[in-house]
């Protein structure tokens, strides 16, 4: 295995050091530091190094829909974003719903090896919401899955709910909740309010999901499990997981890149690249959330990494798939939410898409804080440039990104995955 001497970059945003990387771990982090003589230097001036980063909510589209997305060129997507860790959603063809199809996936991400996949089990048979699925099964499987989700579709069912949350208490595991009320969201087609009517679209209320949330918040407290919110996106539902961590109850939350930086405004195009569950909502909106990921109510950003065919987006609103990709753009995102309008550090961004996201799906080997031991798992990002999103440049299989033509800071010089580079830009390299 090539040894790597990483010179000059900014721990964490912080102190400046060299890295050496070694058999797969960081050997030693410090100036002057004993490379081996056939070491690889890479000038690492300017740049930030940060733990590699884990998505908690990434939709890989294999087994199904390969004409979509892949294991492979999902998690390539992945590697150039910086991350080191995905957790692969479940509503595949078939549903991840049983040791055997976690265990394909959880082996094709094996197999790439550019990112390890954490396969995320459906809670119900086939995602239909009414029987429980075989979570144990999932659990004692090869892919050991510790995150259960019928995402895309809401656990409705408060009594299946109930009972999925008291399950998962056996090994541990945590249900990832896609909080919508199906019956206020029926035929929706983006944020209610104002916009909507006068775009003659079928609202989508942000008390849709903030009833779902207050709901599922009350019932993990009444069984003592562990409630994870996907995609959080108003300011009500900030306000909701905020009490509720004030009153000590037990729940994470997450925020996508496109809810802290993107409003309902884009869907006057009628561009369905902007069509996304849950929808794009209001300015006041994003505020509250970029305010609840800086204070900790939110507890990480992911992704929602949801690609799609030429042919299921470039058709009339009404008619086009929801989602939107996001891997490849999620930390320039960040840095320009977050970062740049200085209500996060890198530290902060370390902990909200790496450390914590690893501790939430139970990912031991990620999130581990850069120190000589730890597994070499490692991005280098550069800050200082700037680039405009091209949807082409894409390594993905799909091209529905919403920053399409928009100029993002940042940009990703090199990913390690146990100290092998999944992304290495040469320009760096001597
Ligand atoms: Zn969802």
């Amino acid at each position: 295995m090539t040894a790597y001497l990483i010179t000059g970059a900014s721990i964490v945003g912080g102190e400046v050091a060299d890295l050496l990387i070694d058999n797969g771990e960081i050997v030693a982090i410090g100036t002057g530091l004993d490379a081996p003589a056939d070491v690889q230097t890479i000038d690492a001036q300017g740049l930030v190094a940060l733990p590699g980063l884990v998505d908690l909510h990434t939709h890989l589209r294999e087994p199904g829909r390969e004409d979509a997305e892949t294991v492979f060129t999902g998690t390539r997507a992945a590697a150039k974003g910086g991350f080191t860790a995905v957790f692969a959603m479940a509503n595949t063809d078939p549903v991840a719903d049983t040791a055997g199809v976690v265990e394909q996936v959880w082996r094709l991400g094996r197999d790439a090896g550019y990112a390890d996949v954490y396969p995320i089990g459906a809670v119900t048979v086939g995602r239909k919401g009414t029987q429980l699925a075989e979570l144990g099964a999932m659990a004692d499987s090869a892919a050991r899955v510790r995150v259960f989700s019928d995402d895309g579709d809401c656990v409705w069912d408060a009594a299946l709910m109930r009972r999925a949350l008291e399950y998962v208490k056996a090994f541990n595991g945590v249900i990832a909740q896609h909080a919508q009320e199906p019956r206020l969201t029926q035929g929706a087609q983006m944020n209610e309010g104002a916009l909507s009517g006068v775009l003659g679209l079928t609202g989508w209320p942000s008390v849709a999901e903030e009833a779902i949330i207050a709901r599922d918040i009350l019932l993990n407290a009444h069984v003592g499990s562990k409630l994870h919110v996907c995609h959080l996106s108003t300011k009500g539902s900030v306000e909701i997981v905020r009490a509720a961590k004030r009153r000590g109850l037990e729940v994470t939350a997450e925020v996508t890149p496109h809810h802290l930086l993107l409003t309902e405004e884009l869907a006057a195009s009628y561009d369905p690249v902007y069509k996304v569950n849950p929808p794009l909502r209001t300015k006041e909106d994003v505020e509250a959330v970029r305010e609840g990921l800086a204070d900790g109510t939110i507890d990480i950003v992911a992704t929602d990494h949801a690609p799609h065919p030429v042919e299921d987006k470039d058709c009339e609103w009404s008619a086009a798939a929801f989602g939107m990709t996001g891997l490849e753009t999620a930390l320039s995102v960040v840095q320009q939410a977050m970062i740049d309008t200085k209500l996060l550090t890198w530290a902060d961004v370390a902990d909200r898409m790496s450390y914590r996201p690893a501790a939430i799906g139970q990912a031991a080997e990620h999130g581990r804080p850069l120190e000589a031991g730890a597994p070499a798992n490692v991005v280098l990002y550069d800050p200082r440039v700037e680039r405009t999103v091209v949807p082409e440049d894409s390594v993905s299989l799909s091209r529905n990104t919403p920053f399409d033509g928009m100029t993002l800071p940042g940009k990703v010089v090199a990913t390690f995955l146990r100290g092998t580079p999944t992304v290495l830009d040469g320009e760096h390299t001597r």
